[in-house]
C-alpha cells in the first residue's frame, strides 16, 4: 500500500509502527453549524481509507474530535442568545446525523475540547517547563524559533514567514509566527482555571492532546484537508514533538478542496451548500459517490450537474445489483457449468484492479471504475439460467468492493412497504397456481394503481415502480 505523504512530499509504502495496527487521527468540525458539502469531503474520504485498511486486515483505531470551544460556538450562542454547551450540543448531534448518512463508521473515539480541559493544561505546562513556551499576562504562547524544525511539514521557512508576517501582531509575542496555546478569558466568555489564569485553550494545541491521549506519541496517520497544513498542523508537530520528545505523525494524507467556480468552498467566503440542503434533493449515498468518484488529492468542482451524473452511475451499480439480487432468489441449485467456471476465474481481475487502484495513494476514481467493469460483466454473463454459486460469487464480489466503498444495498427485507408488495405477489402467484383468475386479476390490479408494474418473467414475477 503506498501513500502520498505530506511530510515528505513522495509517495511512500506504509509500514505501521505495529504490525497489523493503524493508529489514526483526523481533525473534525468546528460545530457552530450544519456541516457543509466540503466538510463532507474529509468524512468520506478518511472512512473509505479506513475501509480498506481494514479490508487488508488492519486494526484500526479511529479518533476524530469536535472542536467545541471557539470564537464562532461563542458568537453564534450570544446571537441565540443561549450558551457555548447548547449550541455544541445541537451541531454535534448534526454532524453525527450526516455522517451517518453518508455511511461514516463511528470512530473508536470522538473526543470533545470541553472534555479535555486538564490533559490540555498539562501539555501546556510541559511545553512552558522545556523551553518551548512563555507566559505573557495570561496568555501562554508557543515560541516557534524554539522548535527548529519548525516549517518541516508545509515546507514554509520561518524567517521568510516572519519577514512577510500578515498575522495581525500580538504586542505580547516574541516573534510574529508565535502562536496562542492559552488566552485569558474575556468578560462574558466561557473560561476554566488554570496556572496563568482563568481562560480557555487555542485551536492547535486541542488534537495534540487528544492525539497523544487515545493514541499515543507517534501515530500512524493523521489526516484532514489541505487547509490545515499550515498553521494547524505544522503547529501540532511543534507542539507534539517538542512536549514528547518523540516523531508525532509518521504520515499526513491532506484532502483537496470542493470548489465552486475554482474557489474553495467555505463558510466564510458564503458560497457554500449545507450537506443538508443537498440531501434535500439527492440522497445521501449519491452524495458519497459522488466524492469517491475523484482522487482525494485532486481538487473537484460542486455543481448539480456533476452530482446529478454520479447518482445516474450510482443508479447503474445499484440496478445491477437487484437484478443479480433477483436471479440469485430464483437461481438453480446446479453445478457451475465450465463456461461459469471459465467466466469466474476471468471475473477475479476486477478485485485485482480495484485493490491495485487503491493500494496506490487510494485511487477511489479509479477504484469505481472497476466496480462499473463488474457491473458490465455481470450484466452480460449473468441470466435466467445462470447456476446459483456463479450468480453468488459474482455478487459477493460486487458487495464485497462497493463495502469498501462504503455503497450500500438497502435490505429489501426491511422495508415494510417492499414487504406488504412482496406478500401480494406471492398470494397472487397462489391464487394462479390454484386457476383464481379473478383473485389473481384483482391484486394485479391492485397493485397497478399503487403505481406497481408486474412482469411474470421465466424466473419468477419482477415487479418495478412505474
Ligand atoms: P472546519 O470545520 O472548517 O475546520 O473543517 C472541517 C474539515 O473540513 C477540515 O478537515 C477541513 O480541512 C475540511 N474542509 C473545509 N472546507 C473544505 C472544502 N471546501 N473542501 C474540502 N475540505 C474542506
Ligand atoms: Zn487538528
Amino acid at each position: 500500500m503506498k501513500l502520498y505523504n505530506t511530510l515528505t512530499k513522495q509517495k511512500e509504502e506504509f509500514v505501521p509502527l505495529e504490525e497489523n495496527k493503524i493508529k489514526m487521527y483526523v481533525c473534525g468540525p468546528t460545530v457552530y453549524d450544519y456541516i457543509h458539502i466540503g466538510n463532507a469531503r474529509p468524512y468520506v474520504i478518511f472512512d473509505t481509507i479506513r475501509r480498506y485498511m481494514e479490508y487488508k486486515g488492519y486494526e484500526v483505531t479511529y479518533v476524530q474530535n469536535f472542536t467545541d470551544v471557539d470564537d464562532k460556538i461563542i458568537k453564534r450562542a450570544n446571537e441565540e442568545n443561549t450558551d457555548m454547551n447548547t449550541i455544541s450540543e445541537r451541531y454535534i448531534k448534526e454532524a453525527l446525523t450526516d455522517a451517518e448518512g453518508l455511511n461514516v463508521k463511528k470512530s473508536t473515539y470522538n473526543p470533545r475540547v470541553t472534555q479535555e480541559m486538564d490533559s490540555i493544561i498539562d501539555m501546556i505546562q510541559t511545553l512552558i517547563d522545556k523551553g518551548n513556551a512563555y507566559v505573557v499576562d495570561g496568555s501562554v504562547f508557543y515560541d516557534t524559533k524554539s522548535f527548529k524544525d519548525y516549517g518541516k511539514l508545509s515546507g514554509k521557512n520561518i524567517d521568510e514567514l516572519e519577514a512577510g508576517a500578515r498575522i495581525k501582531v500580538d504586542e505580547n509575542k516574541k516573534n510574529p509566527m508565535d502562536f496562542v496555546l492559552w488566552k485569558p478569558k474575556k468578560p462574558g466568555e466561557p473560561f476554566w482555571k488554570s496556572p496563568w489564569g482563568d481562560g480557555r485553550p487555542g485551536w492547535h494545541i486541542e488534537c495534540s492532546v487528544m492525539a497523544k491521549k487515545y493514541l499515543g506519541d507517534t501515530i500512524d496517520i493523521h489526516a484532514g484537508g489541505e487547509d490545515l497544513i499550515f498553521p494547524h498542523h505544522e503547529n501540532e508537530i511543534a507542539q507534539s514533538e517538542a512536549a514528547n520528545g518523540k516523531q508525532f505523525a509518521r504520515y499526513w494524507l491532506h484532502n483537496g478542496f470542493i470548489n465552486i467556480d475554482n474557489e474553495k468552498m467555505s463558510k466564510s467566503k458564503g458560497n457554500f451548500f449545507t450537506l443538508r440542503e443537498i440531501v434535500s434533493e439527492v440522497a445521501y449515498d449519491v452524495i458519497r459517490f459522488f466524492i469517491v468518484s475523484g482522487h482525494y488529492r485532486s481538487p473537484i468542482n460542486f455543481s448539480r450537474e456533476l452530482v446529478y451524473a454520479a447518482g445516474n452511475g450510482l443508479d447503474r451499480i445499484k440496478n445491477c445489483h437487484k437484478n443479480i439480487s433477483f436471479i440469485l432468489k430464483n437461481a438453480e441449485n446446479k453445478d457451475m457449468s465450465e463456461e461459469e467456471k471459465t467466466l469466474l476465474l476471468n471475473s477475479d481481475k476486477f478485485r485485482i484492479m480495484f485493490e491495485t487502484a487503491m493500494d496506490d495513494d487510494f485511487n477511489t476514481a479509479d477504484a469505481v471504475t472497476a466496480v462499473f467493469e463488474i457491473v458490465k460483466f455481470a450484466n452480460v454473463t449473468i441470466n435466467e439460467n445462470s447456476s446459483k454459486a456463479f450468480v453468488e460469487s459474482i455478487l459477493n464480489e460486487l458487495e464485497s468492493l462497493c463495502d469498501i466503498l462504503g455503497i450500500k444495498f438497502t435490505d429489501v427485507q426491511a422495508d415494510p412497504e417492499t414487504q406488504e408488495i412482496e406478500a401480494l405477489i406471492e398470494e397472487r402467484q397462489l391464487a394462479r397456481k390454484n386457476k383464481d383468475w379473478a383473485k389473481a386479476d384483482k391484486i394485479r390490479d391492485e397493485l397497478k394503481q399503487r403505481g406497481i408494474i408486474l412482469e411474470d418473467t421465466p424466473s419468477g414475477v419482477r415487479w418495478s415502480r412505474g
